[in-house]
């Protein structure tokens, strides 16, 4: 089926072959640029936008939409064509707007400490599923006067297990809606030929790898893929991406409470980075709970201790807030049925 977000030009030109190519070219500014809907697009005959309307259905169907106690973050939760369910995070930040994507509903990874990890894996999604979550988001930005201008690949899903519809719809972001690929981040648990791939790929987004532990006996128990991409593999994957021009490497921490929070675990990683020449920037968050998972993220006080023992080795680390903990806006947690504290109902 063609939807909204799915549609090529090339497929828009074939619904519409009636019509002038100037009203392509007006569909697709509409769609792209204005971010507006067939019935917004006063421009065209009224009997073409209702047309336009039943020929490019959405395909994402608004569930919920919730609202962080100060206003700053945005959860969508979503229905797809057959029922399963996922979820788009807006967050407004004083100097930009980032929209956080999902790529599939549920996972195959079986990360233990991750909701969607925890629920497992029900489907790919196509890249006009992933495409319409951005569009979605940036329509409500739009109206509280704000452009979306990043988008994370952070959501439910694992990027590079899914990595065709997720480059298409990459390049639909870069050069549809115009969002500059340093804008970009590919979040990956670390599929080491998926990373190798995306190095040589003409858009040099940004990569996120979600590492959380330094050495293989804990890795391999915190993120089972790891038995099939081990560190020193990742590690040089890693390298390969940051040698290929003007790309920027993150790497993802989430501290969990007396298993990867120590001073040593810290010491570790700093060692890590430095023997394989990886000068990734290391984010740092606090686990948040999730029912399937009985530890505990780190306390204030030692997630500060593991970043300041980072910078004293001379790796860049930052804190980063917990957004939208309020809303469950953690990976998966909405969709996932879990009992969220629902401060605001829009
Ligand atoms: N599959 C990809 C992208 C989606 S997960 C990946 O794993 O990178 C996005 C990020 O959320 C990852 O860094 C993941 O490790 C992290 N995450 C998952 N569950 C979490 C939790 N309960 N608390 C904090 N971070 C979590
Ligand atoms: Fe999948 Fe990422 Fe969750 Fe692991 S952390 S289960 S890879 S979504």
């Amino acid at each position: 089926m063609i939807t909204r977000y799915g549609a090529t030009r090339d497929e828009l030109q074939n619904l519409l072959t009636t019509e002038p190519r100037y009203r392509i070219d007006q569909v697709w500014t509409g769609l792209y640029s204005e971010l507006s809907t067939p019935e917004e697009m006063t421009a065209l005959p009224k009997t073409l936008r209702a047309h336009l309307t039943d020929l490019l259905p959405n395909s994402l169907l608004l569930v919920e939409q919730i609202v962080s106690d100060d206003d700053t973050t945005i959860k969508f939760l979503w229905e797809l064509d057959g029922g399963s369910r996922i979820e788009t995070v807006l967050m407004l930040y004083p100097d930009r707007a980032t929209v956080c994507v999902s790529t599939q509903a549920g996972c195959a990874m079986g990360c233990g400490f991750c909701a969607t990890g925890q629920a497992g894996f029900t489907r790919h999604l196509t890249a006009g599923e992933i495409v319409e979550q951005i569009v979605r988001a940036a329509q409500h930005a739009k109206g509280m006067g704000r452009r979306v201008s990043n988008v994370v690949y952070m959501g439910m899903g694992e990027p590079l297990a899914n990595e065709e519809p997720v480059w298409e719809s990459i390049v639909r972001i870069h050069d549809d809606l115009g969002l500059s690929a340093r804008h970009l981040t590919v979040s990956t648990v670390g599929i080491v030929p998926g990373i190798n791939r995306l190095a040589s790929r003409p858009l040099p987004v940004n990569l996120a790898v979600s590492l959380h532990a330094a050495n293989d006996s804990l890795r391999d128990a915190l993120v089972p893929i790891n038995r099939r991409y081990p560190i020193k593999a990742l590690m040089e994957a890693c390298s390969n991406f940051l040698e290929s021009k003007n790309r920027r490497l993150t790497f993802e921490w989430a501290l969990i409470s007396e298993v990867n929070d120590k001073p040593s675990d810290a010491i570790e990683l700093a060692q890590l980075c430095r023997s394989f020449r990886v000068p990734a920037h290391v984010n740092l968050i606090p686990l948040n709970p999730t029912p399937g998972y009985s530890v505990k993220g780190s306390s204030r006080n030692h997630v500060q201790a593991f970043c300041d023992q980072l910078v004293s080795m001379g790796a860049n680390a930052t804190v980063r807030r917990n957004r939208g903990t309020d809303i469950a806006a953690a990976c998966g947690q909405l969709a996932a049925g879990q009992p969220v504290q629902i401060t605001r109902s829009k």
